[in-house]
């Protein structure tokens, strides 16, 4: 079979006349930074290399899953043995029961896990379950906060949303209520009440008004997809107990979150027990994998068990399980420590480099997500988010790219380090980002 080898500019070319696009997912078009996209064609650790044959220190991590690096030889030599056994046989096999009983080992709040093959699909799902067992049709989200593109949560969405100019076309975005994405029915969009992440005067006033029509809340707990975002100390409680006060499930979107911050994800960190919790990408170790689950009486509401309908042919495909299983393996306490330290001295560079500039800069960080925001204002919600200056952010994109660092696309992405980052890589990026500064 021929893969076409190329330049990255002739098969965005091609790939343009053949996708939306050029690509498989909006932002990797590079429609908020602007120019053409690298065509990779190997990983190894922390580094990637395009068609054209040049090598990028990688801050990506295909936007989360990768926190072992990329082809770490044990993913690498558990996918291989699975998939020549076989790849997929729509029937049980030991490597989905042996990933669900990691999952409830170690995240707190889940006692049975359904799993699917995207993070959309967790999202979906969760919230088809949390309107079943409360009987209730309305469901609200953050602004700026990504939980897949399901039609009900494509409201004041974040990530590549963030960056497009469709929301716009579709009638205005940051209405409450409004789908950011044409072809929602307004209807749908209408059940989607948002809020302001971080203030919990405005969570109050809509549970004064309308929580009794509340069937969950739905929130990252560290919001990765207005660039990274921490909670306020006590937010995340406020909203759950709002929740339990009206009648309304938590749902914890933790796909970037879970198996990223901590083993037992946000809700780990912060001691806090969501009803339900959506997982992705770190659980698939690169491959297509989600889940979601929670409390045993909840999940009970899942097909075969229950009335709520949910199926998938390729969910729970062993060579993924494998892949997940392979990565969870390596993530034990002195992997955290260590990610924590290397994101700790990634932030501390970028700051340092960004004061030597004299350039107004934000970083905010989680462990080993983090992104840095040109602006001078604490970034704690979407809107101080959008005011960070996003041409500056492309500029900077592009002046790392050119020295061999690959960064997100995107102001409002998180970066993410990954266990094969070294010293020595951090040491590099940071010198790089000061001279991208000063240029
Ligand atoms: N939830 C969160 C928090 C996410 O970051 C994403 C993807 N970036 C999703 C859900 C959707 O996951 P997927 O792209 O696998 O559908």
């Amino acid at each position: 079979m021929s893969l076409s080898p190329g330049s990255s500019e002739a098969l965005y070319a091609e790939a343009c006349r053949l996708m939306p696009g050029g690509v498989s997912s909006p932002v990797r078009a590079y429609r908020a930074v602007g120019g053409t996209p690298p065509f990779l064609v190997r990983g190894a650790g922390a580094q990637v290399w395009d068609v054209d044959g040049r090598a990028y220190l990688d801050y990506v991590g295909s936007w989360g899953p990768l926190i072992a690096g990329h082809a770490h030889p044990a993913v690498v030599r558990g996918v291989t043995e699975t998939a020549a056994r076989g790849s997929s046989f729509g029937a049980p096999t030991p490597l989905e029961v042996a990933l669900a009983r990691t999952i409830v080992a170690s995240v707190p709040s889940i006692e049975m896990v359904r799993l699917v093959s995207s993070g959309t699909e967790a999202a979906m799902s969760a919230l088809r379950v949390a309107r079943a067992a409360t009987g209730r049709r309305a469901i609200v989200k953050f602004d700026g906060c990504y939980h897949g593109h399901a039609d009900a949560l494509l409201v004041r969405a974040g990530s590549g949303v963030m960056t497009l100019d469709v929301a716009a076309r579709s009638g205005g975005p940051w209405a409450s209520g409004v789908p950011a994405s044409a072809g929602v029915p307004p209807e749908v969009a209408t059940l989607t009440f948002t809020l302001p992440f971080n203030d919990l005067d405005a969570a109050e006033g809509l549970f004064r008004q309308r929580g009794e029509e509340i069937a969950a809340v739905i929130v990252e707990p560290i919001p990765g997809n207005m660039g990274v975002v921490l909670p306020r100390p006590g937010f995340l409680e406020g909203i759950c107990g709002l929740c339990e006060r009206a009648g309304a499930l938590v749902i914890f979107d933790e796909v970037i979150t879970g198996f990223r911050v901590a083993r037992g994800g946000a809700q780990a960190l912060y001691g806090i027990r969501p009803q339900l919790t959506c997982l992705g990408k770190v659980i698939g170790g690169g491959f297509p994998v989600g889940a979601y689950g929670g409390r045993r009486d909840l999940m009970g509401q899942v097909a075969p068990l229950g009335p709520v309908y949910q199926a998938g042919t390729l969910s729970g495909n062993p060579v993924a399980m494998r892949a997940g299983l392979e990565t969870l393996a390596l993530l034990d306490d002195a992997a955290y420590r260590r990610l924590d330290e290397l994101g700790g001295a990634l932030a501390d560079g970028l700051r340092d480099a960004a004061r030597r500039a004299g350039t107004a800069l934000v970083v905010n960080r989680a462990g080993s997500m983090l992104t840095p925001f040109f602006t001078a204002e604490p970034v704690v919600d979407a809107e101080s988010a959008r005011r960070a200056d996003v041409a500056r952010y492309a500029r900077f994109f592009h002046a790392l790219r050119e020295r061999g660092i690959l960064v997100p696309p995107s102001q409002f992405e998180a970066w993410f380090v990954s266990l094969a980052h070294t010293e020595e890589d951090l040491r590099r990026t940071c010198d790089a980002a000061a001279a991208a500064l000063a240029a």
